[in-house]
C-alpha cells in the first residue's frame, strides 16, 4: 500500500554543516533526488518516516579537479555528468553509463551519491567507479573518511556508511587506458540492468561487474589473466569460475553468466 506522504516528517537544509549536525542529532534518512526513495514510498515498503532533504546543498553539486583527482560532488546528477566537459574528457565511461540511466526525468533528478548509497548491485555507476578505483568520501559532523569503493559494500545493499554520515564526494584518480561500458537490460531506456560492466584497457586492465553478485565486484583473477597476455579464451575460462550470478526476477544465472563472458570478449575486442 502506498505510504501517505502527509504522515512523513521532512526537514530540509541548504547547508552541509547543518545537514551533518541534523544527522548527528536526529535519526533521519537523507533524501537527494528521491528517485529511489520515492519508489519505496509508492510501494509502501520504506520503513523510514523521518527524512532530511539535502537537494538544496549546492556545495555537494560540483565537478572539479583537485590535485590529480577528478572530484564529483555527491549531488551531481546524471544530466550534469553527461554535460560536463571534465567528465567527458577524464571519465567517458561514466558519461556512457549516465546516458543509459532511466529516462531524462530520472537523469535530471537522480544523483551519483544516491546511486552509491542505495547500494543496488544493479546500480549503473557502480562498476564504473569500481573499475576506476574510485574513493567514496564520507563526512560526519566530526570527521571525514575516504573508503575505496571496493571496500564500501559489506553485503547486499549494506555499506560501511554510518547513519550520521553523508557521502559528500567521489574521488576518481587518473584513469590510464581505454574505457568501456556496457549495460544489458530488457530494453534501452527505463530498464534496470541484467548485467552491467565497465572496463579499462591498459597494461593492468581493470574490469568490474554489476548484477552478478550481492555487490558490485572487480574480477582480479580475470584481470590478471588479461594482463599476463593469456588470451581472451583463457580469461573467459577464469571469469566463469570467478563470478557466480544468481537467478532472480530479472534474469537467470545461466543467462547472466553467458552475457558476462560475451561482454568480456566485446570489451577486449573493442578496446584492442
Ligand atoms: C524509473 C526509474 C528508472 C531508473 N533507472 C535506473 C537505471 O537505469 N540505472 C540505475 O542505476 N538506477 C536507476 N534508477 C534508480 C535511481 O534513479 C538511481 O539509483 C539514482 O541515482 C538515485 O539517486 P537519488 O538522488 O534519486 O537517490 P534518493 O532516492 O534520494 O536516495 C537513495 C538512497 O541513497 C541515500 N542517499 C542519497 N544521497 C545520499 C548522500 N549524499 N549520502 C548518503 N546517503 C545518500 C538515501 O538515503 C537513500 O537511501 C531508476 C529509478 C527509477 C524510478
Amino acid at each position: 500500500m502506498r505510504t501517505a506522504v502527509s504522515e512523513l516528517d521532512l526537514r530540509s537544509t541548504a547547508s552541509l554543516d547543518d545537514a551533518l549536525r541534523i544527522l548527528r542529532d536526529e535519526r533521519r534518512t537523507p533524501l537527494a533526488g528521491a528517485t529511489d526513495l520515492y519508489v519505496g514510498l509508492n510501494f509502501g515498503t520504506l520503513p523510514q518516516r523521518a527524512f532530511l532533504d539535502i537537494w538544496a546543498v549546492d556545495e555537494l553539486r560540483g565537478v572539479a579537479e583537485r590535485g590529480d583527482a577528478l572530484v564529483l560532488g555527491a549531488l551531481a546528477t546524471y544530466t550534469s555528468l553527461i554535460r560536463s566537459p571534465l567528465v567527458q574528457r577524464r571519465l567517458p565511461m561514466l558519461v556512457e553509463a549516465a546516458r543509459q540511466v532511466g529516462g531524462v526525468q530520472i537523469q535530471n533528478r537522480g544523483t551519483i551519491g544516491g546511486n552509491i548509497a542505495n547500494g543496488s548491485p544493479a546500480g549503473d555507476s557502480l562498476p564504473v567507479f569500481a573499475a576506476a578505483d574510485a574513493v567514496i568520501v564520507l563526512r560526519s559532523a566530526d570527521s571525514e573518511r575516504r573508503i575505496p569503493i571496493t571496500e564500501y559494500y559489506t553485503g547486499y545493499r549494506a555499506t560501511v556508511m554510518r547513519p550520521d554520515e553523508l557521502i559528500v564526494a567521489i574521488e576518481v584518480p587518473p584513469v590510464e587506458g581505454r574505457q568501456w561500458f556496457r549495460k544489458v537490460g530488457t530494453r534501452a531506456a527505463q530498464a534496470i540492468s541484467k548485467i552491467v560492466v565497465a572496463g579499462v584497457r591498459s597494461a593492468k586492465p581493470s574490469v568490474a561487474y554489476g548484477s552478478v553478485a550481492p555487490t558490485v565486484v572487480r574480477v582480479p583473477r580475470t584481470e590478471e589473466a588479461l594482463a599476463a597476455g593469456a588470451g581472451i579464451d583463457a580469461a573467459v575460462s577464469v571469469l566463469e569460475t570467478e563470478i557466480k550470478p544468481i537467478d532472480d526476477i530479472r534474469s537467470t544465472a545461466e543467462y547472466r553468466l553467458r552475457v558476462a563472458t560475451n561482454l568480456l570478449r566485446r570489451f577486449w575486442a573493442e578496446t584492442a
